[in-house]
């Protein structure tokens, strides 16, 4: 993959709302998606895009880090469009080999995909951190954001089934197809690490935070999860700005649904907005919920209604303004 230059993170577009140093909360799709609206709304040098790492896990040899990788491939425009994760154009000649050596390959990863996540056990086996790691592959791809993981430590995020079984978030979503019957979330890793490096510095040097569309319980529930950063965004008392993943009472795509209700929230922009009340000043919805608008208000929040079903790099950049100047407007 070289780096595309017309997709650069780094031009100066006419979309530019806030010359200022922003911190962004990520997952994966959802945040990848916003992201690439936000690289054009902000000042993608003075982005600081926070990660979550639960979903990490060794597969076949390799290290895989789900929402790194679709983060830093989707603002340059290498992923797998269809997908959402992966590598466009990748292929998966090494799955279907190892599939007919009859090993269990339910975690498909396509061939130039595996190599860059072989790559990076090998340097993490040679001593090289995460962090280092996720700042060379997104410098090698022309990107001028910072990616940081929220965590160096091992911090999975464990799903537990009403059947008593307790599994990897990566087992739950797409071995067993993200089934419904959750009885709840262990983010105990995640409470027993230790930030990444250079995460507080960032919040410590943030002017406003954007919370992406991302799952509130297994993609932003970690990161908050992680003792110290929660309280070190909220102590800044700078503007926080979240984005709802939910339109409709529903998830555009995955699990949220299921992992909202067993942590007892509705599934609903007002849910959502519930469960961020404690942290968050402002709050970004769909348009077709704007009936809720009175009662996320009621919560304390300054809301806005908006298009936030993001087909396009169009309205994801008109979404990321929409959250920005919220928060511009809370300072
Ligand atoms: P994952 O780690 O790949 O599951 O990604 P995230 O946690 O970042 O995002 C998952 C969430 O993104 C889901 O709950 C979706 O509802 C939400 N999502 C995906 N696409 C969109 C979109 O276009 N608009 C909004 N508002 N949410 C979206
Ligand atoms: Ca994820």
């Amino acid at each position: 993959m070289s780096p595309s230059p017309t997709n650069s993170d780094s031009d100066t577009p006419a979309t530019r709302v806030f010359d200022g140093r922003v911190l962004a909360l990520a997952g994966g799709v959802g945040a990848a998606r916003l992201l690439r609206g936000l690289v054009r709304a902000v000042d993608p040098a003075k982005l600081d895009v926070v990660v979550n790492t639960g979903d990490d896990r060794a597969f076949y040899g390799a290290f895989v880090s789900p929402d790194l990788d679709i983060v830093t491939y989707t603002l340059a425009s290498a992923v797998d469009l269809t997908r959402g994760f992966g590598l466009a154009g990748d292929t998966y000649r090494l799955m279907d080999e190892l599939e007919a050596l009859g090993h269990e390959t339910w975690f498909r990863l396509g061939d130039r995909d595996f190599a860059h996540c072989l790559h990076r056990k090998l340097r993490m086996d040679e001593g090289v951190g995460l962090a280092a790691l996720a700042d060379e592959l997104r410098r090698a791809q022309g990107l001028a954001c910072h990616i940081l993981p929220m965590t160096e430590d091992p911090a999975p995020t464990q799903v537990r089934l009403d059947d008593g079984r307790d599994l990897h978030f990566e087992e739950y979503l797409v071995r067993e197809r993200s089934p419904a019957n959750v009885e709840g979330v262990d983010l105990s890793a995640a409470r027993a690490a230790k930030p990444g490096p250079g995460v507080l510095d960032a919040i410590a040097n943030a002017e406003i935070v954007i919370v992406c569309p991302s799952n509130p319980i297994v993609s932003i529930g970690p990161i908050l999860a992680v003792p110290g950063i929660r309280e070190a965004i909220v102590g800044r008392g700078i503007p926080i700005v979240a984005i709802s993943p939910i339109i409709g009472g529903a998830p555009v795509k995955g699990p949220a649904d299921h992992l909202l209700r067993a942590a007892g929230c509705e599934v609903s922009a007002l849910g959502v907005a519930t469960l961020y009340r404690d942290w968050v000043d402002g709050f970004v919805f769909d348009e077709v919920d704007g009936a809720e608008l009175a009662s996320i208000e009621a919560l304390g929040l300054r809301a806005v209604a908006t298009r936030t079903l993001m087909k396009d790099l169009d309205i994801a950049t008109a979404l990321a303004a929409t959250a920005v100047e919220l928060a511009l407007g809370l300072r």
